[in-house]
């Protein structure tokens, strides 16, 4: 754990400490009301309820005997409550004020953790270098403008002299080597020897061949390659594993929502989580849920149970009664230790239940377990088996969420509509496999260049949605006019050799008033008109001023 975690729950800690005796003053008044004046339900549960937060809270800041005496209390009460009776006020007071100044040695706090284990998704490729040695020169530059196509930066060398040379000044994400070029193989294989020597994870290797047969293969292998690919290369195929070698991916953190009324608990959770590289947002007013649900976009909620408010079950029903958050794993915790009590807030709506005060550990575990299960079935739901993109429903329901939220914060908005050109002759012409390949080729370079807050969507068959968030719409269509033209520079491969393909594409801006649906039918419109005027462009439905291109 970092010297500055520690300091902020130890400066937490210190916090609640300097509000205790203020608690304490409170509890003391309603129970001198409450046993010296006259019994009443409605202060008694009350107090119940100051107790119950402070046995949380003072367990969760090892202040174990105050939450044992407020935990005795709250019992009290709620038993008297439950039983109709009025109880003896005995020595609970004097025994609680006395445990103020009692705390623990060591309040818990979180050890070292190892990253949570979390969903990868593309990053935008800054810094993707690449080495290509190859001693054709056509060669090389049909595929190096390729792949800088996809966003990876390509160095070319074409001799192995030039690339030793090369290595000296940077190391690149990959190396990809041509095997029919005129070197000697025993050197080939000698640098890549060398490249790799003293490194912790060596550099990954390609080798591109016009050989497909076993010994070709075998020999590579034994040079230290890591990919093969025969030529003609398929640059969607070969940028899927560029894609995986390179690690072009970055662990995205989990995204929890903390509901607490007692704003030092949901720091002190707050900071443990993110202690655990994970991102949190705090309600302590549960007003804001539904709002913030909207802007945040959790992957959990940590739901306090016992609220003043409104409880925690009647939030997580209210959370599940919107379609979107049906399956959002809502986790309990709540100093409540009796069984049968948290089996009722399962049953309302919860996944697990966490008991206060619950050890760092346990917490970050049970968070990132659920969290990262939830983001697995989701993706399961959520996404096209083909291009691993966002489902039409999915689309939609995002385009709605995103509508409403520029409409809100008054923020730029774009939506664009891709549909692939005469993609019914690429089936025809080449077979619906390789029109499968060009989908995603496509999909493979919108999710590529895209931002990670942009949404991809295949729409329909060749058809595709984007949803640009901040972009307006003379912005979006700078990005889309890019990706048209870096998209019809790509060659797919088919039998019959290398071909082109290209797209058109629909854009359309929300205006005061505008729905998801309205934004859909306006840049349906905009790229038919992009069709009938002849094809891969970009049409915007809306006002921009594109004056100066
Ligand atoms: P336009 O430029 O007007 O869009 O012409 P088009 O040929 O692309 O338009 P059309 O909508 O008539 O044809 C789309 C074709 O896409 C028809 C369908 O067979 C094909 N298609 C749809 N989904 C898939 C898919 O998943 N894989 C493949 N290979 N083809 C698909
Ligand atoms: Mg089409
Ligand atoms: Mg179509």
């Amino acid at each position: 754990m970092s010297e500055a975690v520690r300091e902020k729950l130890k400066g937490l800690r210190k916090v609640f400490e300097g509000q205790l005796p203020g608690k304490i003053l409170q509890i003391e008044k309603l129970w001198e009301d409450l046993f010296q004046d006259r019994w009443d339900p409605r202060k008694a549960g009350e107090a119940a309820l100051l107790l119950h937060t402070l046995a949380g809270t003072a367990g969760t800041f090892g202040f174990t005997a105050v939450r044992t005496a407020a935990k005795t209390m709250e019992t009290l009460l709620r038993t008297a409550l439950r039983d109709g009776e009025v109880p003896a006020a005995g020595e609970h007071l004097a025994l609680l004020k006395e445990a103020c100044g009692q705390s623990d040695e060591n309040p818990p706090v979180p050890a070292p953790q190892k990253p949570a284990p979390v969903r990868v998704v593309p990053i935008p490729p800054e810094n993707d270098e690449i080495f290509l040695v190859h001693d054709d020169p056509l060669v090389t530059d049909s595929l190096a403008l390729q792949l800088r196509c996809f966003g990876y930066q390509v160095s070319t060398f074409a001799t192995l002299a030039e690339l030793t040379t090369g290595l000296k000044a940077a190391t690149p994400q990959l190396i990809i080597f041509d095997l029919s070029s005129q070197e000697d193989r025993r050197a080939v294989a000698n640098t890549i020897a060398e490249i790799q020597q003293g490194r912790e994870a060596p550099v990954p290797v390609i080798f591109l061949s016009g050989r497909s047969d076993f010994n070709s293969r075998l020999e590579a292998i034994r040079s230290g390659g890591h990919a093969y690919f025969v030529k003609p290369v398929d640059v969607g195929r070969m940028v899927d594993r560029l894609d995986v070698l390179t690690a072009r991916r970055t662990r995205v953190p989990f995204r929890i929502l903390i509901v607490d009324d007692e704003p030092l608990l949901a720091d002190y959770h707050a900071t443990v989580l993110r202690q655990a590289e994970m991102i949190t947002s705090v309600i302590i007013d549960p007003e804001q849920m539904l709002e913030t649900l909207i802007d945040f976009r959790p992957d959990l909620i940590l739901m306090d149970v016992y609220m003043p408010a409104c409880s925690g079950m009647e939030l997580a029903n209210l959370i599940r009664q919107d379609e979107t958050y049906i399956d959002i794993p809502i986790v309990y915790l709540s100093s409540e230790t009796d069984v049968s009590r948290q089996l009722v807030a399962m049953s309302r709506g919860g996944d697990d239940f966490l008991t206060k005060p619950i050890q760092p550990e346990h917490l970050i575990t049970s968070v990132t377990l659920r969290a990262d299960r939830y983001r697995t079935l989701r993706s399961f739901m959520l996404y096209d088996g083909l291009t691993g993109l966002l489902n039409h429903t999915k689309t939609k329901e995002q385009l709605d969420i995103e509508v409403s939220r520029a409409l809100r914060q008054k923020t730029a908005l774009s939506f664009a509509m891709i549909d692939i050109d005469l993609f019914k002759s690429v089936n025809d012409t080449y077979g619906h496999p390789v029109g499968d390949q060009v989908i995603k080729s496509l999909s493979r370079l919108l999710k590529q260049r895209l931002r990670a807050t942009d949404t991809v969507g295949r729409f329909g068959g060749e058809e595709f949605a984007v949803i640009l968030t901040d972009t307006d719409a003379t912005a979006a269509y700078r990005i889309l006019n890019k990706l048209r033209e870096d998209f019809a520079k790509i060659r797919h491969a088919s039998r019959e050799g290398l071909f082109p393909a290209t797209f058109s594409c629909g854009l359309a801006c929300p205006t005061p008033g505008s729905t998801g649906a309205m934004l859909i039918d306006e840049a349906d419109k905009a790229l038919y008109a992009a069709k009938r005027s002849g094809r891969n462009r970009v049409v915007c439905g809306c006002d921009i001023s594109l004056e100066e291109e």
